[in-house]
């Protein structure tokens, strides 16, 4: 039987970080081997914020390493940019006839992009939902794995995947907002160790098995990823009876969460120094890509009547 077909992609906006690294990228390599994989940076996707055409490349390589440095392996997956598809546009393009204004300017992300940057709503933004669409249909691609900070959810692998949110509290990590309140796969132990002491804590609960708010709940959910079980279940009893010291926790957490991701760190920094070798790696995904774009778009124009000759 053939393997079921699954698309995600990154955008191309900045360093990898925690929430990219347990809410998504763990999920893709969980998934390489039972699935027939297209993971893509969505360096498309990141134009609708107008970065700066010298940042662009060294974005979409830094994606792909740090991908690869996660544990992601190109061998058994397609690993490819997006721009190396021009089958995506074409789709896009198709699909934008189908699209309508009232319905896309009712999308949440599109509404929160207009007040985030009021001074830049391209059409790019308002069709965003439609090149996610082309992203997938290309490969008419059944589960479409996310992350847990996109609604509505789609697909996950297993329901242990994550929202990490920042560490002052006040939203999500991400690539391209809450930057000092995010740590990054390329943040040193040092830079790791400054932000999470920085994190935000209370005086702590006042009574025995007090519900946690989320900036308490989150650090625990770090130290559950990066931490021994037994280090968890110290401090979430201290939380219970109400004598927790959160910089003793902070402290523990930052050592154990620079461990983590030194390894990542120093893999990822060790591929980008060998850009022959991503190139490569993004060539070889872009051609396994292609296969399967090429013959999907050509059903696609057959279906509309572009169908000539
Ligand atoms: P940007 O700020 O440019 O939107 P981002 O950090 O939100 O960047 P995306 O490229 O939008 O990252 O998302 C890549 C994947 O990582 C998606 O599957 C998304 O659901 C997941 N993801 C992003 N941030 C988090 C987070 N804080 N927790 C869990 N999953 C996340
Ligand atoms: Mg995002």
């Amino acid at each position: 039987m053939s393997k079921e077909i699954v698309v995600s992609g990154i955008r191309s906006t900045g360093h990898l970080h925690l929430g990219n690294y347990f809410g998504a990228i763990q999920n893709y390599i969980k998934m390489q081997d039972a699935y027939n994989c297209y993971f893509f940076v969505a360096d498309y996707h990141s134009l609708t914020t107008h970065p700066d055409p010298k940042d662009l490349k060294a974005n979409v390589f830094r994606v792909v390493s740090e991908n690869i440095a996660s544990g992601l392996d190109p061998e058994k997956v397609a690993l490819y940019a997006q721009s190396d598809l021009p089958e995506i546009p074409e789709l896009y393009l198709m699909l934008n006839m189908n699209a309508y204004m009232g319905e896309l300017e009712k999308v949440p992300t599109f509404k929160d992009k207009v007040r985030q940057q009021p001074d830049n709503v391209n059409a790019g933004l308002l069709t965003y939902p439609v090149l996610m669409a082309a992203d997938i249909l290309i490969h008419r691609a059944v589960k479409v794995p996310v992350g847990k900070d996109q609604e509505p959810e789609v697909f996950r692998f297993n329901n242990d995947t994550v929202k990490i949110m920042s560490l002052d509290g006040t939203g999500k990590m991400s690539k391209s907002e809450n930057i000092n309140a995010t740590i990054y796969l390329s943040d040193d132990d040092d830079t790791i160790k400054k932000k999470i002491m920085k994190a935000k804590t209370d005086a702590g609960p006042t009574e025995a098995n007090a519900v946690m708010p989320d900036y308490i709940q989150n650090l625990f959910l770090l130290m559950h990823l990066s931490s021994k079980p037994e280090i968890v279940d110290i401090y979430r009893s201290a939380y219970n009876n109400c004598n927790i010291r959160y910089g003793d926790m902070k402290k523990q957490l930052a050592e154990d969460m620079a461990a983590f991701v030194r390894p990542i760190r120093e893999h990822a920094t060790e591929l980008q120094k060998d850009e022959q070798k991503l190139r490569k790696i993004l060539k070889d995904g872009a051609e396994k890509a292609r296969e399967s774009a090429s013959k999907n778009i050509a059903e696609a124009r057959k279906l509309i009547g572009i169908n000539y000759y």
